[in-house]
């Protein structure tokens, strides 16, 4: 008697998100199983977006709506590969019964699964940051936050007296200083018309250290550089509240402000913290060495969307596309080595490095081993940005940072 219709062994790899580790991981168990497994990837969206350069929002602002410079269309990138791609939007993962279901009804059945779901906006409690502030945690926030700096740099044009637009940005840590030195070196005159008045850019790094976690060198370099793009930096105070217009502290001050920015931290969205499975801070699915769920043999999580310890120095990879790359090609060897009834291989992390763009030009960066700062630093970013929107899109996986 053959198997059962639909036995797990010949459902598809079904994977969630297409960011950096889902495409990642598609087009690996497709090499990996020589186009072998048929594979559907779901993400809501038909384009991958380079989450990475989403800081450069003076040039989104600039761009007036047109997104290409930072979306890869996934049509293109999947055109050579066995994998079918599935527009919608993920609702319930059912581990139990091995189901995805997305938001609209339509039910997956999978074989094996790799969640890559990445990551949301982490507001920590604080009354009103949901609501008050913006964030380039997605495209669709950078618009809307790039909309909101055009629309109040065009309105001080026409302001009295020589108030300039306020922008505080909460978080210091990459994502906050790229785009607070971007905001403060952006030529507004050239997006709002030459009335435009140049903004003042507050950066408020809270409790923890501005840059936290990176080397101590790049922290100093991207620091001076930061006061030279004009903008001020408030250390060791947290925000307790956000209202339209104004940021309380808790020393009781109150910065009043024209637009604020969410860059504090992120969490594992909603469908992956209900999941009954080991979570990590944040909700973050806490994946074996192997990046397996823990009792879900072939489920797989990548990405932001997991917490996972490097077996050899007990640290935890740092939640950077760099890490999701280089976990994905680790989770498709073992998602394929699980199909095939072969032991699975850890996870370690070999960090490669990290550049921080600072505007103008300008950016800090450790790599494998060695400070830069200023424009060689910037020009290794840009090189690095470029040849990974290429790749992406003609499928192939090369990487410098
Ligand atoms: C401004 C900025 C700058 C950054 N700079 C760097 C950098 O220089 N270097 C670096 O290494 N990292 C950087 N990062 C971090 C990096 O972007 C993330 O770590 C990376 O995107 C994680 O990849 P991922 O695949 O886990 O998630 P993502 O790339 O976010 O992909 C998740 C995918 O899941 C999809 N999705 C989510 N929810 C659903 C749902 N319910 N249904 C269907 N689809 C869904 C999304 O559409 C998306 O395609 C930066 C992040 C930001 C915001």
């Amino acid at each position: 008697m053959g198997a059962p219709v639909n036995a797990p062994t010949e459902r598809p790899v079904v994977i969630l998100g297409a960011g950096y580790a889902g495409l990642t991981v598609a087009r690996e168990v497709a090499r990996r199983s020589r186009s072998h497994l048929p594979i559907v990837l779901v993400d809501r969206s038909p384009v991958h977006v380079l989450r990475t350069e989403l800081y450069e929002i003076g040039k989104i602002a600039e761009a007036a709506g047109d997104v290409r410079p930072w979306t890869v269309p996934l049509a293109n990138v999947l055109e050579r590969t066995s994998s079918s791609f599935r527009q919608g939007a993920v609702g319930a993962i059912d581990l139990a019964n091995r189901i995805v279901h997305l938001e609209g009804g339509e039910a997956i059945p999978f074989g094996s699964l790799a969640v890559c779901l990445g990551s949301v906006a982490a507001y920590y409690g604080v009354p009103g940051a949901a609501d008050h502030t913006f964030s380039v945690y997605r495209l669709s926030g950078a618009l809307r936050l790039a909309k909101a700096l055009r629309d109040v740099e065009t309105a001080s044009g026409s302001t009295t007296g020589e108030r300039r637009p306020r922008v505080v940005i909460v978080g210091g840590g990459s994502t906050g200083t790229e785009l607070a030195a971007e905001i403060a070196t952006t030529d507004w005159t050239r997006v709002a018309g030459p009335r435009a008045r140049p903004p003042e850019v507050i950066l408020l790094s809270g409790a923890l250290p501005f840059l936290v976690g990176l080397p101590p060198k790049l922290v100093a370099h991207a620091r001076e550089l930061l006061q030279r793009a004009g903008v001020w930096v408030l250390h060791g105070v947290n925000v307790v509240r956000v209202d339209e217009g104004a940021v309380h502290l808790e020393d009781g001050s109150i910065l009043k402000c024209d637009v604020t920015v969410w860059c504090a931290g992120l969490e594992a969205p909603a469908q992956v913290k209900s999941l009954d499975a080991p979570h990590g801070k944040g909700g973050r699915l806490a994946v074996a060495p192997t990046l397996e769920l823990p009792g879900h043999p072939g489920v797989f999580a990548v990405g932001d969307v997991s917490e996972v310890r490097d077996p050899t120095t007990g640290m935890l990879v740092p939640a950077t596309a760099q890490a999701a790359r280089a976990e994905a090609r680790v989770a498709a060897a073992n998602l394929v080595a699980r199909r095939e009834g072969r032991p699975l291989e850890p996870f370690r992390y070999q960090e490669k490095g990290v550049v921080v763009a600072l505007g103008l030009g300008k950016a800090a960066g450790t790599i494998r081993g060695l400070t830069l700062w200023g424009s060689p630093a910037a020009l290794l970013k840009r090189v690095a940005e470029k040849e990974y929107s290429r790749t992406a899109e003609k499928g192939e996986d090369t990487s410098l940072v």
